[in-house]
């Protein structure tokens, strides 16, 4: 590739274009998230937000690095998983893009772009990840040339959860660093807490995770008087707990001794914390990028793109969206 890989992430409530140089290096993302003064994402709503910046999003992305349309040599979209109408719009922006420009274009799996920014940003090689946002949790690891999911949600995201609990308390999206504050600020006034009167259901399945009834159990405990930031303390401390066992089993399970966290969630610095202490103790490490490569943007888009299009691009006629792609649907064909 000679010039610069535009990547665009429109999954759900994120528009965001990010760069790739030549090399492969990511630049950092132009980004413009939809935040509902109240309720939860409506997919039209967001794509009708996706419309209306993105043309002012494209000409902030490209003048970050003092770059001309003509400097960009192919373009990268999130071609699934999630909410149709986002990924419509992200699907049509690109295709507009890759024809007036002719050049390549490429539709990439927005998981697997997860895993492949963070495994460069950290320099982890075969990690197991822990993939934890708004719309997905799960625990992934490559296997026989693709990455395999071998434990995930049955009913909502992680995330998902966090900001129904935060809103039903009145807080905006996005709640989960809401929660992180508050869960803070009740250790600062309690530095040796105890689970007493704050219990909730631990929803581990097998390898895979439930979230619907520790939300439900949540809401119960307030409605009972418990204080919030008690609450979100003890949810925490739940969730991640859940997810960081099944991270341990996967782990156990492949041999592998590198885990690598993404997803917005991974912001979170007590995930992060419990998944170096998990690690630590098995003799691996625990790798997690930088904040702005957790949330979904188009920077790890464009990475993937680059790296696929030494072996394949997208035509038009297969560039349809597909909501429900799934993240052992890729078959890995860089290294
Ligand atoms: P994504 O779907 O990957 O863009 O991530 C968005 C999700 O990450 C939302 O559900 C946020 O509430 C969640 N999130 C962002 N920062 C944090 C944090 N510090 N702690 C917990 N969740 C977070
Ligand atoms: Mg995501």
């Amino acid at each position: 590739m000679t010039g610069w890989t535009l990547g665009i992430e429109t999954t759900a409530h994120t528009f965001s274009f990010g760069l790739i140089d030549a090399d492969g290096l990511p630049y950092p993302s132009a980004s413009d998230i939809l935040r509902p003064d109240k309720g939860g994402i409506h997919p039209r709503e967001a794509a009708d937000h996706h419309k209306d910046v993105a043309a002012s999003l494209f000409t902030k992305a490209l003048d970050s690095q003092n770059l001309k349309p003509s400097d960009i040599s192919a373009i990268a979209y999130s071609q699934g998983p999630g909410l149709g109408p986002c990924l419509r719009v992200g699907a049509a922006v690109a295709r507009g893009l890759a024809t007036r420009m002719e050049v390549p274009l490429i539709g990439v799996n927005h998981c697997v772009a997860h895993i492949e920014i963070g495994r460069q940003q950290c320099g982890c090689d075969d990690p197991v990840l822990l993939y934890v946002s708004g719309g997905n949790t799960q625990v992934i690891a490559r296997l026989n040339g693709r990455y395999r999911v071998l434990g995930e949600t049955l009913d909502i995201g992680i995330g998902n959860m966090l900001d129904k609990f935060a809103r039903n308390q009145g807080i905006p999206f996005p709640g989960g660093p809401k929660i992180e504050q508050l869960a803070l600020q009740y250790l600062e006034r309690e530095p040796h807490p105890t689970m007493e009167g704050l219990q909730l259901p631990y929803a581990v399945r097998g390898m895979d995770l439930t979230f619907s009834g520790l939300l439900t159990a949540a809401q119960r405990l307030i409605d009972n008087g418990a204080p919030l930031d008690a609450v979100c303390w003890s949810l925490q401390e739940h969730a991640f707990a859940s997810c960081v066992e099944v991270a341990e089993r996967a782990m156990a399970h492949t041999g592998k001794s590198e885990l690598l966290l993404g997803g917005g969630v991974a912001c979170n610095q007590r995930i992060r914390t419990m998944c170096e202490e998990m690690a630590e103790d098995r003799e691996g490490r625990s790798f997690a990028p930088p904040k702005m490569y957790c949330i979904d943007n188009g920077t790890m888009i464009g990475l993937l793109g680059w790296l696929e299009l030494k072996k394949r691009n997208t035509s038009l006629e297969q560039s349809a969206i597909d909501q429900y792609l799934r993240t052992d649907q890729t078959p890995i064909v860089w290294s």
